[in-house]
C-alpha cells in the first residue's frame, strides 16, 4: 500500500518563507536583516507576531508571493505533504491591491495547494466582508480564517465577525479561526457556535472545559496543532506537553501542521515525528490524526 502521504492544513505564508529567498529579497528591496527571525521559545503571541513585520516587509509586491507561494508548495511536496493548504492576509501585502496579491499566491500555487485569506483578529469586519469578495470568483481560495489574536485595545471582537463568516459560509468556503491559543476555551465555543468554524487553529486549552470538548467531538470539528509554535509562543511549556494525544483519545478530530516553517524552524514532516512521541500517543491514534487532516481539507462547494 502506498502512503497517502501527510497532510498540512495550517502553514503561512509569510511565517514559511525559505531563508535564503528571505534573504535575497530583502537584499533586492535593500532592507537589512539584523538577525534571522525566529520564534524563540516562550517568547509570547505578541512578539511572535512581531516576527511577521519583518517578513511582510520584503513580501509587498506580487512578484514576490508568487515566488514564496510557489516554493512553499514545493517545499511542502518535498517533505512528503499531499494535502496542502496554504493561508495569508493580502491586505498586509501593500505593494499591490488585495486581490491583484491575491492572484499572484494563487498563480504560485499552481492547483498545488488550497489559498485560505486570512482576516486578523481587530481588523473592521467590512475588511473581512472584502476578502470574502475577492475569494468568491476565485475557486483556489478555499477558506476564510481569523488569524493573530485579540487585544484589549481592538474595537471589535469575535461576535463582530459573524456577518463576514456567514458571508463566507454562503460563497462555499471553508471557515477555521485561531482560536484557544493559550486564551480560554470560550474562544472555540465563539468560533464553532457564532462563527462557523469547521477547524480550529491551535485550540491548545481546548480540555479545560469538556463541554467545548465534546462540541468539537459532536459537531466533528479538526484541531490545526502546531506542537511547536504553540511551544514558542508559550502556550504550552514544553512540546511534549502538547495535549493532543489526549484529545484524540477522547475522540476529538485532530491535525497536525507547520504554521510557519521559517519562523518555527520546522516542516510538516518534523510536526508529525513531534507528535508522534508525544506521551500517550499510539500509531492508531497518529494514523487516525492523518486521516483527520486529509478529510479536513477544505473545497469550495
Ligand atoms: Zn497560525
Amino acid at each position: 500500500m502506498t502512503s497517502p502521504g501527510l497532510p498540512d492544513l495550517h502553514r503561512h505564508l509569510d511565517g514559511s518563507l525559505r531563508p535564503s529567498t528571505l534573504a535575497r529579497l530583502a537584499r533586492e528591496a535593500g532592507i537589512a536583516l539584523p538577525v534571522q527571525p525566529r520564534f524563540t521559545p516562550g517568547m509570547g503571541l505578541d512578539q511572535a507576531l512581531a516576527c511577521f513585520s519583518l517578513t511582510l516587509s520584503v513580501l509587498k509586491s506580487p512578484d514576490a508571493v508568487r515566488l514564496v507561494a510557489s516554493q512553499i508548495a514545493e517545499d511542502a511536496l518535498a517533505e512528503g505533504v499531499t494535502t496542502l493548504e496554504l493561508r495569508f492576509a493580502p491586505q498586509l501585502h501593500g505593494g499591490a491591491p488585495p486581490a491583484v496579491i491575491v492572484d499572484a499566491a494563487l498563480e504560485g500555487l499552481a492547483g498545488r495547494g488550497g489559498l485560505i485569506l486570512c482576516g486578523l483578529y481587530g481588523e473592521p469586519p467590512d475588511l473581512l466582508s472584502r476578502l470574502v469578495a475577492i475569494a468568491a470568483d476565485r475557486p483556489g481560495v478555499v477558506g476564510l480564517d481569523l488569524a493573530g489574536g485579540p487585544l484589549p485595545s481592538h474595537d471589535f471582537s469575535m461576535s463582530d465577525y459573524e456577518h463576514p463568516f456567514a458571508a463566507a459560509r454562503e460563497a462555499g468556503l471553508g471557515c477555521t479561526v485561531h482560536a484557544g491559543e493559550g486564551r480560554p476555551p470560550a474562544e472555540i465555543r465563539v468560533a464553532v457556535e457564532l462563527l462557523g468554524a469547521r477547524r480550529i487553529g491551535h485550540g491548545t486549552t481546548l480540555l479545560e472545559d469538556p463541554e467545548v470538548v465534546a462540541l468539537l467531538r459532536h459537531e466533528e470539528i479538526t484541531v490545526e496543532a502546531c506542537i511547536t509554535s504553540n511551544w514558542h509562543v508559550g502556550a504550552i511549556a514544553d512540546p511534549m506537553d502538547h495535549p493532543a494525544a489526549r484529545w484524540l483519545d477522547q475522540g476529538v478530530r485532530v491535525t497536525f501542521c507547520s504554521d510557519n516553517t521559517l519562523l518555527s524552524a520546522t516542516t510538516a514532516a518534523r510536526e508529525h515525528e513531534l507528535a508522534a512521541a508525544l506521551p500517550g500517543m499510539t500509531p492508531a491514534l497518529w494514523n487516525r490524526a492523518v486521516e483527520c487532516g486529509h478529510q479536513a481539507r477544505f473545497t469550495r462547494s
